[in-house]
This record gives structure tokens, sequence and C-alpha cells, in this order.
């Protein structure tokens, strides 16, 4: 057990004072968020290395076509690209004291040319073959050990007392000081003999006890340099109880603050507009959005607050459910507010609510930033008056001076893009006018599904209800990824397409995190194509930069039919809902990640026409049409084009958005796919939420006792579990103190 708070330990002293990290290492590492020396024991290998069976090349010939995967060590001697295209190859030679063996790769050969000096030593693993009579590997996973003599020594000491050995992810700025994977090796392990004693245990000894779980010292020795398989095992088994131990602690302390809050309104579900507006649609409800409506109808009625996430796919149809609710909540003489991550989204949305009602009479109103003060002004003031039924917004709607009468719903589209405190903010406008303070019920939708389960799991604050299907008679987008050198062939049936009566978008990526290269890469594949490529057709230019007005005008052209081509950059990837658009280009497809591009082909599709979604990609990605193997990886550079691969090869797969987000989520890791950083939630950096299930509702159940036990953690066993959520987990400050 844990003692009163130390003072403040040596292992959070900033990097650059430990051994062997100057000034240089110590500001590239502080960009990847490595301040402390803490933060470098906390930075795990991606990989391992295992030596514990390492044969002599000789020995190899024993393995040769028994389709064993076999590792053996040796200095490089030669290497060379031959051959022709197609057959071009590259052709690397080592041998140790023994003899030598060819290793061959097909594939990125300039990246492999460069990537070798004669003289160093590398770790092979692969299956081998014979070829007249000489050892060969084909594409077998590489290891960079030493470099030169003067560093053989150091690697030495790891390659004979320690069977496996870690890797590390680098990148080229990394590098650039070298921290390879050896240099991480060698700070990581002065910072463990240094530091791994002042780490203080968390968790208290109860749990430790009762799930098994072996002290965390041990474990973060052991992640980076393990003695065994076994303990590799037990620290990573750990670490990861670690990671979903904090999350679940973070779900229950805002569970219960959601559970302590004021009692919210129980509406009388029996709307007329909500049945006026479902009389009027020109369809008819899919099964699965009569079931969701239910549950949100059985929510409103309720006293208790609803906080529900609505989930369905691209498609499926949420905006009606919305409405509905909303419908139902303005029956009774309440408000709604619904909030959407853009400006073109909020107005779009703000355009189709408009539609559905127009044979039920309800006061819209749009709320976004930029509009002429006299026109906000009014709506302000509608809002303020209760004349506003329903808002719609963007961030807008949770700024200062926006008050409304009688809010009694909160919808909020996309829900991975708000933060929760952002979605907090909106729910304490309800009512600030008449000075009671209820609390309106809130709706969050998503478009990147999750399984059910583990949907329940993740957002513990949340009930969740998912749309299972899409509307009958819409037709499956085809996908088709095409080349760099293709564009011919996209611009050829762009023109069929636009033709034969229907539109089509292209969209170009964001370059970096700035706004405006992103632009300069639209305004400039806009310019192209315009005068270079459909100087005959009707193009237009969307993106984030131009006023709502000129947003407003350019959608309303399109869905007019009065643009052809629309050129775009991200702004289109959500909600907009244009019904004769059937082909999607996306440029640089291989600089989005997975559920952008599905939510970019979601654009199409949804009228009754077959529709297409072409993706561009490098030309290195010709492998992908031609499916062919994948290469082994020399480095993490390599390991990134598998992802960008298996990001591409996925969207021809399928376009199941549960199947793509299950990918998605493998791929990038949790952390970034539910955007934990603004959720709050803390990084998962070994757990994984999919393949680690027993073990996250191990965690959670303990998480969840325990805050029943002790909702503020003021037993005494709980202290350093108190402390360590003060120190690191910041965003649960406010939640243990408010509750
Ligand atoms: P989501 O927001 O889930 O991606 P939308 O609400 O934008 O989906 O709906 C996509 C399109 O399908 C819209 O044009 C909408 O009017 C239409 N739609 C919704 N429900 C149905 C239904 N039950 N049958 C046919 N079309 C529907
Ligand atoms: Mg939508």
């Amino acid at each position: 057990m844990q003692s009163e708070a130390k003072p403040s330990c040596e292992i959070d002293s900033p990097v650059q004072y430990l051994k062997g990290i100057g000034p240089k290492r110590s500001a590239v590492l502080g960009r990847l968020g490595i301040q402390t020396a803490r933060d470098l024991l906390y930075y795990f290998p991606r990989d391992y290395l295992d030596l514990s069976r390492v044969e002599k090349i000789e020995d190899l010939r024993r393995f040769v076509n028994s389709g064993q995967y076999v590792t053996a060590i040796g200095t490089v001697r030669r290497f060379d690209t031959i051959g022709r295209p197609p057959r071009q190859r590259f052709v690397l030679v080592i041998g140790d004291e023994t003899a030598t063996i060819t290793l061959i790769f097909f594939q990125s050969l300039r990246y492999y040319q460069k990537a070798f000096t004669v003289g160093e030593t590398l770790a092979v693993s692969g299956k081998v073959t014979d070829f007249r009579n000489r050892l060969q590997m084909v594409h077998p996973s590489i290891d960079r050990l030493a470099a030169g003599d003067d560093e053989e020594a150091d690697f030495e000491g790891f390659l004979h007392t320690k069977g496996i050995v870690p890797k590390y992810s680098t990148s080229e700025e990394l590098r650039a000081v070298k921290l390879d994977t050896k240099g991480f090796r060698r700070v990581i392990k002065a910072a463990l003999d240094r530091y791994v004693g002042q780490v203080e245990e968390w968790l208290p000894s109860s749990i430790l006890q009762k799930d098994e779980l072996i002290p965390l010292r041990n474990a973060i020795r052991s992640i980076h340099f393990p003695e065994s398989e076994k303990a590799l095992e037990c620290s990573r088994r750990r670490l990861k109880y670690d990671e979903l131990f904090s999350m679940q602690l973070m779900l229950a302390l805002r569970r219960q603050s959601v559970k302590a809050e004021l009692p919210g309104i129980s509406f009388g579900v029996e709307s007329k507009l909500a049945r006026r507006l479902v009389d009027s649609l020109p369809f008819k409800l899919t099964k699965a959005q009569v079931n969701v409506t239910k549950e949100i109808a059985n929510d409103m009625m309720s006293l208790r607050p609803m906080n529900r996430l609505l989930q369905g796919d691209v498609g499926s149809g949420k905006t009606v459910v919305a409405l509905i609710a909303m419908l139902i909540a303005i029956d009774d003489g309440y408000q709604a507010a619904f909030m959407a991550p853009t400006e073109i989204l909020a107005e779009q949305h703000y355009h189709t609510l408009a539609n559905f009602l127009s044979n039920v009479s309800v006061n819209v109103r749009l709320l976004v930033s930029g509009q002429q003060k006299k026109l906000r002004e009014d709506i302000l003031q509608d809002i303020r008056g209760g004349t506003a039924g329903i808002v719609v917004g963007t961030h807008a709607l949770i700024q200062e001076g926006v008050e409304f009468a009688k809010l009694g719903l909160v919808v909020i589209d996309e829900q991975h893009r708000f933060g929760v405190a952002q979605r907090l903010m909106l729910k304490e406008k309800g009512n600030a006018v008449r000075g009671s303070i209820v609390y309106p019920d809130m709706l969050v939708m998503t478009a990147t599904p999750i399984p059910r389960t583990l949907a329940l799991t993740l957002y513990g604050d949340l009930d969740v209800s998912t749309i299972t299907e899409l509307p009958a008679k819409r037709r499956t987008i085809k996908t088709i990824l095409k080349l760099e050198s293709q564009h011919a062939s996209v611009y050829r049936f762009i023109r069929e397409v636009v033709n034969e009566g229907r539109q089509a978008y292209v969209v170009y990526p964001l370059v970096e995190e700035s706004e405006k290269l992103d632009l300069k890469a639209a305004t400039e594949g806009y310019t192209f194509l315009k005068e270079q490529v459909f100087p005959d057709l009707r193009l237009g230019l969307i993106h984030g930069r131009l006023r709502p007005e000129e947003k407003d005008s350019i959608m309303d052209k399109y869905k007019r039919r009065e643009i052809d081509i629309l050129v775009a950059t991200t702004v289109v990837e959500v909600g907009i809902d244009i019904p004769n658009a059937s082909v999607m280009v996306v440029e640089h497809a291989e600089r989005f990640g997975l559920s952008q591009l599905h939510q970019l082909r979601g654009r199409v599709g949804r009228g009754a026409d077959q529709s297409y979604c072409i993706l561009i990609a490098p030309d290195w990605m010709r492998r992908l049409q031609r499916k062919d193997v994948l290469p082994a990886s020399v480095d993490d550079e390599v390991d990134e084009r598998k992802k960008t691969e298996r990001r591409l090869q996925a969207m021809i797969d399928t376009t199941d958005g549960f199947k793509i987000a299950e990918i998605d989520m493998e791929l990038r890791g949790p952390g970034d796919f539910f955007g934990t950083r603004q959720s709050g939630l803390p990084e998962l950096q070994v757990a994984n939420l999919l393949t680690d299930q027993d073990l996250l509702q191990l965690a959670r159940r303990d998480a969840f006792d325990l805050i029943e036990r002790d909702p503020h953690l003021r037993l005494p066993e709980h202290l350093s579990l108190r402390k360590h959520f003060h120190e690191r987990l910041h965003g649960a400050l406010r939640l243990i103190q408010a509750g």
C-alpha cells in the first residue's frame, strides 16, 4: 500500500537530464509527447524480435521447404537490384561464419536499394527455400541489429543474455537524432535501471490479488526486456489491465455524475406532429428505424434525462429518427437544438429538416458563425423568445449569448467530433431564461457504428440504439481502385456519367493539418479540371473557407443539377445528401482514414442508380490491384504502407460500416479511433478493445464496483488511485470533484 504523497520524484523530471539524452533528442522526443523519464518508460515496444532461437545460416538447410519461419543473423555482404520489370528484384546476401543466404525482394526496390550498408548486421526471419543449391528467403522480415563495430558490443549484451529483444517505433525525425530502435533500446534500458524503482503501484492490492496481476514495476521492466515469453505475457496483461481499468473508472465516474443529475422532462410521446410527419414521408420507415424510435420515445417519456447514442451506418436514415424525437419535444411546448460538426452540414440539415417539415408547421432556424449581425440578432431573439422550435447549428450553439427559452431536446450529430465537455455545455443551455434547471434529453448520433456489445462497454454514460439495416432498394456502391497514372480513364468515366445526366464529386485530401494547404490542393485541382479536362462541363468548388451564403449557393446549384462536378475538400465528408450524384472520386485516397473514406463513399449511392466510389492511390499500390502478397517489413516506413494498403483493401472488400469501423479501430488503435483525447478517455497503447474483451469486462466490473463502494475515492486503500488520477488523468479530476 502506498503511503502519503511523496515529494515530486525524479522520474517526472525532464527527459533531457537522462543519461544519453541531450537537448536535441529531448526536443524530438518532446514533440512525440515524451517529456519525462516516466513517459519514456511508457514508450512501449511496438514488437519484439525473438532471438532465443537463432539458427546458424548453414543449419537453415534443415528447414528448406519446411514452411517453418526461422531466424538467422548475418552481416551484409553485397546487394543489388537486378533484372527487368516485371521480374526486377532486389537481392541481398548476408552471411555468418558458416554460410551465406540470399534474400530476395520484388517490391519497394528503390527503398531497399538505399536501406542497407555492407557490413551491417541483420536478423532475418522467413521461410527458407533452395534455388540451385543456394539458400534463399523471399521477402523475409528484417531487423537491423548493429550498424558498425563500436555499437556491436553494446548490442551483444542484449543478444546473448536476453532472447526477446524489443523493437520501437521510430520516424525519420527520430532516426536523425539516432533514436532508431537500437537507440531507444539503449536509452530506455538506462531509464529503467535508474527510475523504475520510483514507479508507484496505483492499483489497490485487493485488485492485484483478485485478478492475478503482477506489480507495475515488474510489468514495465519486462514489457521492454522480457526474460521469457511468459514474462512478456504477464506484463502485457498487467499493462493492458491498467489502461482498461483507467478507462472504465472514468466511465464509471461519468455514469455516476449523470445519475446524480437533476430530473429531466417526461414528455408525452403521443405527438401529433410526429404522426403528421410520418404520414407525409415519401417512404416507409424501416423496421430498424421504428425500433430505435420506440427506444427513444421510451426514454423521453421517462423522467430520467435521456442520454442515448443513436448509431447507424451512413445512409441508414438517422436524420428522420432524430426529427421524430424533436417533434415529440416540440409538441410538448419545448425547443430542440440540433448540433452538427460543420457549417455545411448544419446548413444541409437545416434544409433537410425544413423539407421534411413542409407539411408540418414548425419554425426551424439556422445558427452558424459568420451570419450578419442583424440576422443573428433576430435568430437569437427567436431562440430566447421560444418561437424557434428547432435550432440547427454548429459550435455556435454553445457560445455565449445563446439562450433557449425552453430547451427540451439536444441532438448532436457525429459524436466523435464533439467532446464530452461540449456535450455538457449544450445541455446546460437548458432553460436559462426561466431560471429553472431542467436537463434536456440528449440524443447523440454517430455514423461510425461499432458492435453493440462494445458500444455498451465503451460509452459508459450513454445508452445505445442501433439502426441495423439500410432502407431497401439501395444498390451496393462499387468501389474501384485506380492509380495516379490511370487518371485518364477516371476522367473518361466521369464524363460518361455526366453525359448520362448524373453528377460527380471529386474530393481532395487534407494536406497536413493546415486548412490553407488543404484549400490549395482542392483549388488547384479545380482549376486543372475546369481548364484542362472538362472545359465543356459545369464545375463547382466548395471548401470550408467560403462564407455560409457562398457554400449555400454552391450546394443549391449542385442540388438543382446546375453543377456537374463538385470539387471539394473533406467538407463534404458527412451528411451531404444529393441522390443524383453517383460518382465519388477521392484523390490521394491513401491520405484518408478509413472511416473518412467510408463517409465520403456514403455521399453516393443515395439514389436508385448504380453508384461508384473511385479511390485514386499512388502507383506503388499497384500491387493491390493485382492482389499480390504484402511485403515483409524492414521498418515503420513499410509498416505505414501496409496499413495504407489495408485501409484501401477494406474499402474495396466491404461496404458494411460495422466491419469498416472494426478494421479502422484495429488499424488506428482505439485511442485515435474514438478521439479519446477529446473524449477525455485515456489512450490505449497496449490493450485492444476488440481482442481483449475478457480483460475489458473484468476491468469494467472492477471499476464500476469500486466507484459504487467509494464514489469519491476517499477510502484509504484508494489513496494511490486517487493520486494517480489527479496527476495523470486530469480530465477525470472534474468528475471526481463534481461527484
Ligand atoms: P444518415 O444520416 O443515417 O446517413 P440520412 O438520414 O441522411 O442517413 O438518410 C439518407 C437518405 O435516406 C435520405 O435521403 C433520407 O431521406 C432517406 N431515407 C431515410 N429513411 C428512409 C426509408 N425508411 N426509406 C427510404 N429512404 C429513407
Ligand atoms: Mg446524417
